[in-house]
């Protein structure tokens, strides 16, 4: 399989890991948003989000909890953003599923995503179907 990521984690290509345990590894993203933008993988090779089992979801936080305060402190941030690019549509080009943890300074004039308003009666539409679905 040709996986870039899998391959930063056999050690086949560099990286610059900062942080390495039995089933996760976090590198800094090599066109990082700000220096310090780090990717949190697990070991083992699941393709989006949705494939991950969730114990292994749950460590990647955990994972994200514990360098994200290193991270701060490194780069003089003053917040993070974490953030999941989902399948193709949301922005996934890596199909090996990773957290983003990106630092953020104070009016560094970053905007993520615009927002847009519901029509009358919409919001209520689409809660409804999503409650129906869990
Ligand atoms: P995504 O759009 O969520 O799939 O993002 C994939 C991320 O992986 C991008 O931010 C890339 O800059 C990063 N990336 C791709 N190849 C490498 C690599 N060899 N080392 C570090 N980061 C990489
Ligand atoms: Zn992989």
């Amino acid at each position: 399989m040709d996986c870039v990521f899998c391959k930063i984690i056999k050690k086949e290509i560099p990286a610059e890991i900062i942080y390495e345990d039995a089933k996760s590894l976090v590198f800094l993203d090599i066109a990082p948003v700000h220096p310090g933008h780090s990717l949190i993988v697990p070991k083992e090779h699941h393709a989006t989000l949705t494939d991950t089992p969730l114990d292994l979801a749950c460590h990647l936080m955990s994972v994200v909890k514990k360098v994200a305060p290193a991270i701060m402190q490194a780069t003089n941030a003053n917040g993070y953003n974490v953030g999941i690019n989902n399948d193709a549509a949301a922005g996934q080009v890596v199909f090996h599923t990773h957290y983003h943890l990106i630092p953020r300074f104070t009016n560094d004039g970053l905007k993520l995503w615009p927002h847009q308003t519901y029509q009358e009666g919409q919001m209520k539409t689409v809660a409804d179907r999503i409650r129906k679905e869990i």
